[in-house]
């Protein structure tokens, strides 16, 4: 086929032509093979721009198209729109990065106008191998699948349901609601927990499209984004079902960390220590009583147990030990709270007035260290040190201990059934912390609430409200998913079987065919990172739009 390739370079207002020199460029770049047309212009991203772009590639009539602009990130996908419009393939372009890789790094105009044409002269040579891809489409379950029925789960499922969406709630436990149903108030206003979960709950119910499994378990999770094939198994009836659905937010939550791996808080060695959850469900249950039945007269706080041994800060227990002292001094006239901690952590809007006025209420707050609960039976006896070499001790009636968050004993079942990696505290890994904080690295799984890390219950509704906002914008109604057209291609005439690129694949996406002993690349789960390719022994790999040829005829010339 005849080659007509257009050049269009952008002066970027002052930011690239005060530094290079675009008309000796637009000389150079004129007289290059196949070049049909090289132009200039001021700003080739403003609507004036596109559309001079869009006109130019329609009047010479061009079967390939440069742009030396920017960087890619910044507008490769602008001008890949551009030419889909005007008629051309968007993989037969190249973007020459001649911004922030020439015009910015250097203030001699020469050098950086030597470095710009040799990146547009490569952009050039490589364009000629595009091949013009063809975006595949498949058909997707716009379904939804929450594993976990805590307020994440319940909250996930809701707003999936709100949009007109069929979504699955499993929980393993016979009611939904998570650990929040077992407390009576929420910090930081205290409002009841009943009411919140009652409220969620019927809110969700209410949406015709919902079905909740209870006392049910995922068993498998088949499949890809658009297409997971779930079986759920239901304990009471012995029931299975299999779903199909297109997203999966994983909603599993958190458990506390066993105390009594932790010998020096006195946990079962004395009937006066209790955990955070077994305080919540006594207090919830309407009195605060030791075991012979009397109210304790002085109680003990003990925060961060578990966190050095954990290596990090569970971010909830500061503030519900604040709770706890409300509790404890609006049940019992005159009881005597103190809290010992090495840090407080009150994070949020109304954490320092809760504090505030907490301390007010007549509770005390004891820096300390090396905390040890000493003697068993009734009554026992805090020992501490405030400074290095000073301690001290505190005989009470009870002890509570706010151990470290871990995550529901089922993560790694599930890290390993859907490839998604573990992260710090065993807690299921974010695809980027600050970036992509509820996807993982797996397209169509989300994570929301505490199963992606320790947190308040703000905090996780937030995270599943993002989660089903990703989904929804992902997976639309009556929409077939577009698949993304630079991925990984395996030869099957070079491939030997050996399964390297299985081991380094960070998406899954490489299976092993049984039957011919060859790699199979997933192109659905293929995100195009191309370490198949750098793995590969033999040469078999290769991603689209990135081959071989493409990447060697662009080096070759920046480097000529
Ligand atoms: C003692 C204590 C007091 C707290 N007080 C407050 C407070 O006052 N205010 C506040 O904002 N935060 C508080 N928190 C934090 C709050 O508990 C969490 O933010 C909240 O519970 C997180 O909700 P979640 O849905 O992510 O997890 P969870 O509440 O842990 O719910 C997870 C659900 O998933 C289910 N599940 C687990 N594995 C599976 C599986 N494999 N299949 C199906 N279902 C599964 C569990 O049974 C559970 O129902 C407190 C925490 C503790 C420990
Ligand atoms: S396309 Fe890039 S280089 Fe050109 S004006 Fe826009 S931002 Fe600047
Ligand atoms: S290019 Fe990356 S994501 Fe795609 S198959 Fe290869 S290793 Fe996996
Ligand atoms: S690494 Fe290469 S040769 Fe080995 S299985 Fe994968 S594609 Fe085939």
């Amino acid at each position: 086929m005849e080659k007509k390739i257009g050049v269009y370079l952008c002066e970027c207002g002052p930011n690239i032509a005060e530094n290079v020199d675009i008309d000796r460029m637009l000389e150079a770049v004129s007289s290059i093979e196949d070049v049909e047309v090289a132009e200039k212009h001021r700003l080739l991203c403003s609507e004036d721009g596109k559309e001079f772009l869009r006109q130019s590639i329609k009047e010479h009539s061009l079967t390939h198209v440069v742009v030396a602009a920017c960087s890619p990130k910044q507008h490769e996908l602008t001008f890949m729109n551009v030419c889909e419009e005007a008629g051309v393939s968007p993989y037969l372009f190249q973007l020459a990065n001649i911004r922030e890789q020439c015009a910015w790094i250097t203030p001699n105009k020469e050098e950086a106008t030597e470095k710009a044409l040799r990146y547009t002269r490569a952009a050039i040579s490589r364009v000629r191998y595009h091949d013009p891809l063809e975006k595949k489409e498949i058909e997707c379950s716009p379904d939804v699948l929450v594993v976990g029925g805590g307020i994440a789960g319940i909250r996930a499922a809701q707003s999936v349901a709100v949009a007109g969406r069929k979504a699955y709630l499993v929980e393993k436990g016979s009611s939904l609601g998570g650990k929040v149903k077992e407390f009576e108030k929420l910090f930081p206003h205290m409002n009841s927990a009943s009411d919140v979960i009652e409220q969620e709950t019927r809110n969700l119910l209410a949406k015709g499209n919902i079905e909740v499994f209870t006392e049910s378990e995922v068993e498998e999770i088949l499949g890809f984004l658009g297409n997971f094939q779930v079986k759920v198994k239901t304990k009471a009836e012995d029931e299975e079902r299999e779903l199909s659905v297109g997203a999966i937010v994983l909603a599993t939550g958190f458990e506390l960390l066993n105390p009594e791996e932790l010998l020096r808080y006195g946990y079962r060695k004395s009937d006066a220590v209790y955990t955070s959850l077994e305080f919540e469900r006594m207090n919830a249950s309407g009195e605060i009583v030791l075991k012979n039945g009397k109210p304790p007269s002085s109680v003990a706080i003990i925060h961060c147990v578990g966190r050095g041994e954990k290596g990090y800060c569970s971010r909830a227990c500061c503030l519900y030990s604040l709770k706890f002292a409300r509790y404890l001094k609006s049940r019992i006239p005159g009881v005597k709270v103190t809290h010992f901690c090495s840090d407080l952590c009150i994070p949020g809007k109304s954490s320092q007035s809760f504090y505030e006025e907490t301390k007010e209420m007549g509770v005390d707050f004891v820096r300390a260290t090396d905390i040890e609960v000493a003697g068993n039976g009734e009554g026992v006896t805090v020992k501490y040190e405030t400074q290095p070499g000073a301690g001290d001790s505190l005989a009470v009636d009870m002890v509570i201990l706010a151990p470290a968050m871990e995550p529901s004993s089922d993560a790694g079942t599930f890290a390993e059934m859907l490839n998604i990696p573990l992260g710090e505290g065993g807690f299921f890994a974010e695809e980027h912390e600050k970036l992509a904080p509820i996807s993982t690295p797996t397209e169509g799984i989300f994570i929301a609430g505490c199963a992606q890390g320790p947190k308040n219950v703000t905090d996780s509704v937030v995270q599943a409200e993002a989660a089903a906002g990703k989904i929804l914008s992902t997976l639309v109604l009556g929409r077939r998913l577009e698949l993304e057209a630079k991925v990984s291609h395996i030869s099957e005439s070079f491939c030997t079987g050996c399964q390297t690129c299985i081991s380094v694949c960070p998406y899954g996406a490489i299976t092993l065919d049984e039957m011919r002993k060859i790699s199979v690349v997933n192109e659905v789960l293929c995100h195009g990172c191309g370490n198949c390719v750098a793995a590969c022994p033999s040469g078999a790999a290769s991603v689209r739009h990135f081959t071989f040829t493409q990447v060697y005829q662009e080096l070759a010339e920046v480097l000529r």
